[in-house]
């Protein structure tokens, strides 16, 4: 009896971490759920964007004019056109499972916010890339009646312990894993915490806005 109690209140928190989910957006892993599931960047795109540098690399030692510099250029477009290729189709199988097991999905708009201020070509590849996620992971769950839920580019999800509220001063990105002063949890790692914060700030919000129907069901 008491074990058939304990199956149920697990089954129901399951369904809970699934239904409602956090995504923070990073640059060694592309994703980190609030239920802990980390999506690296596959190694099919990481190949793509190496072959694209060395085009580029390739490209700026050609004279200019000359008939070989056209034809690098050439080869430059085609291997941009790979990548871009590459991307979109991770991107869409991430964004469809997440869909597919989410009734609301919510994200930071930092990093797409940011993008044309970037002016490093790696971070502002990564911003592109994480905005055109975006993009498709709302036009998914539009299509299927469930919510994107966007959070404001100031919300401290990294600075902010998830068990106790406590919002840090200083979080330099090389910090990985941390131990909150005020609660006293140790080892809290950076990125996990972030999609917790995401994915319960997200609930308040979509609360706000009279979606707790939503958010009962998936209790
Ligand atoms: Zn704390």
């Amino acid at each position: 009896m008491i074990r058939s109690i304990k199956i149920k209140l697990l089954t129901a928190s399951l369904h809970t971490v699934r239904k409602v989910t956090g995504i923070d957006l990073g640059l060694s892993n592309f994703a980190i759920e609030s239920n802990g599931r980390k999506t690296a960047n596959p190694r099919f795109v990481k190949r793509a964007e190496k072959n694209l540098k060395r085009k580029q690399r390739q490209l700026s030692r050609k004279t200019k004019g000359s008939a070989n510099r056209a034809k690098a250029r050439l080869l430059v477009a085609k291997c941009h056109e790979k990548v871009a290729n590459a991307r979109a189709d991770f991107q869409h199988k991430l964004s469809r499972t997440l869909v597919d097991e989410n009734q609301a999905v919510i994200v930071e708009t930092l990093k797409s916010a940011n993008m044309m201020k970037n002016r490093k070509l790696a971070k502002h590849i990564a911003d592109v890339s994480w905005h055109n996620f975006v993009v498709k992971l709302e036009y998914k769950l539009k299509e299927q009646g469930k919510h994107l839920v966007k959070l404001d580019q100031w919300y401290a999800s990294s600075k902010t312990c998830h068990c106790c509220g406590h919002k840090m001063e200083e979080m330099p990105l090389s910090v990985r894993k941390w131990d909150c002063p005020s609660c006293g949890t140790t080892d809290i790692d950076r990125d996990l915490n972030a999609a917790l914060n995401i994915r319960d700030k997200g609930i308040l919000e979509l609360k706000a806005a009279g979606q707790s129907s939503l958010l009962m069901e998936a209790v």
